[in-house]
């Protein structure tokens, strides 16, 4: 297959992070005779300085006419003083809103060889994590209406609205289905629908979407509450976890954070189409950028997620997680996941590694 992959390496280690993933998909193409080209886009603070705006429509022209988007990360101190509108951040949601991305899915996994990363107890862990929360990223309440007024009894006085369609919960439902369909064909929908009148919608539509067109997969509830209780109690009962912008926000931060390591986590945001942005969940880490010390895994792993959700090769796929796996496990580290009896490499060697591994 011929697939044209715009590159937004962006700012701080995102240059060094997205350089080892191209490595490896190259090693991908050649062992699996496709053809990837690459084509390197100004966003972020580099566009800043580069243009003056974070986002240049040739960006956006460019990103649009790709198969699919691989982006490192943006900002840092030298932009930090800017007025909001030019941040390099709002690259990040222009492009977002440009692509049209309504889901965002942010796989954590917990990789045998890095159990003890994991701020749980060892028994609770021992049979791996793996949570795909499948968030909404364009509704509900952070893009809902919103106001502050001046309460004549209670003071100054604020609100937020939580709202959502029938095609804005469709959508997102076929989203999580098809994923479901790849996996274990089950789905943790997770909402407040004994309170809220939006879940109960949420909840209902999501039933009455996924047995119509998905009959495959089993849907079940579960409160988000309690989901945020089960995650640190049994994280393997999940597999894909479906809800909400804010919701989704805060469950897939505490399930990031039960594998431990932020390095190792891949995200995707994906619209009606094939074409994705796939990128790390980690910024631009300013501290440790251009020092070749930064870990290129979760860069490397959104590769691989835009091989299986945006190119339908799910065997390329299973190849960069199964050459993850083995050169953890051969016990290879960066410093940011480096334990005792390990060896140290920098980000460069560890995406030569894991390129040969394939
Ligand atoms: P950060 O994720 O960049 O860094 C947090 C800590 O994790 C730092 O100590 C950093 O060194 C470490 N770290 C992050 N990624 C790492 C990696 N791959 N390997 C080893 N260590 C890693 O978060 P921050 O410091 O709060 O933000 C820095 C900049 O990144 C800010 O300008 C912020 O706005 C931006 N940011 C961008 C994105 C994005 O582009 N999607 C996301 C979050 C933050």
């Amino acid at each position: 297959m011929n697939k044209h992959i715009a590159v937004l390496a962006g700012d701080g280690i995102g240059p060094e992070i997205t350089e080892g993933a191209i490595l490896v998909l190259k090693r991908v193409a050649e062992k699996y005779g496709h053809t990837f080209t690459f084509e390197h886009l100004l966003m972020g603070g580099c566009a800043i300085d580069a243009c003056g705006e974070p986002l240049p429509q040739t960006t956006v022209e460019r990103c649009l006419a790709s198969d699919s988007v691989l982006l490192g990360a943006v900002g840092g101190p030298k932009w930090d003083s800017l007025p909001g509108d030019k941040r390099p951040e709002k690259g990040l949601l222009g492009i977002r809103k440009a692509m049209g991305l309504y889901s965002n899915i942010r796989p954590a996994k917990l990789w045998a060889a890095l159990a003890d990363a994991s701020p749980l107890k060892a028994h609770l862990v021992q049979n791996g994590i793996e949570i795909i929360v499948v968030r909404e990223l364009t509704g509900g309440i952070y893009f809902g209406e919103r106001g502050k007024y001046e309460d004549e009894n209670m003071g100054e006085t604020a609100w937020d609205t939580e709202k959502y369609s029938v095609k804005e919960i469709e959508r997102i439902t076929r989203i999580a289905c098809e994923l479901a369909q790849k996996r274990s064909k089950k789905i943790i929908s997770v909402d407040k629908a004994n309170v809220l009148e939006s879940s109960r919608l949420w909840r209902k539509i999501v039933h009455t979407y996924a047995e119509k067109n998905y009959p495959d997969v089993e849907v079940c509830d579960m409160l988000v509450d309690n989901t945020a209780m089960q995650i640190v109690k049994n994280p393997a009962q999940f597999d894909v976890l479906l809800t909400s912008n804010m919701f989704g926000d805060i469950l897939s931060d505490e399930a990031a954070q039960v594998t431990g390591s932020i390095g190792m986590l891949a995200s995707s945001s994906l619209g009606d189409g094939t074409c994705g942005l796939y990128e790390p969940i980690h910024g631009s880490a300013p501290d440790i950028a251009g020092k070749d010390v930064a870990n290129p895994i979760a860069t490397i792993l959104a590769a691989a997620m835009m091989l299986r959700d945006s190119f339908d090769m799910p065997k390329e796929y299973a190849a960069i997680e199964c050459a993850v796996s083995k050169v953890l496990e051969s016990g290879v580290r960066t410093a940011d996941i480096m334990s005792e009896g390990m060896q140290l490499v920098g980000c460069r060697e560890m995406a030569r590694r894991i390129a040969e591994a394939i």
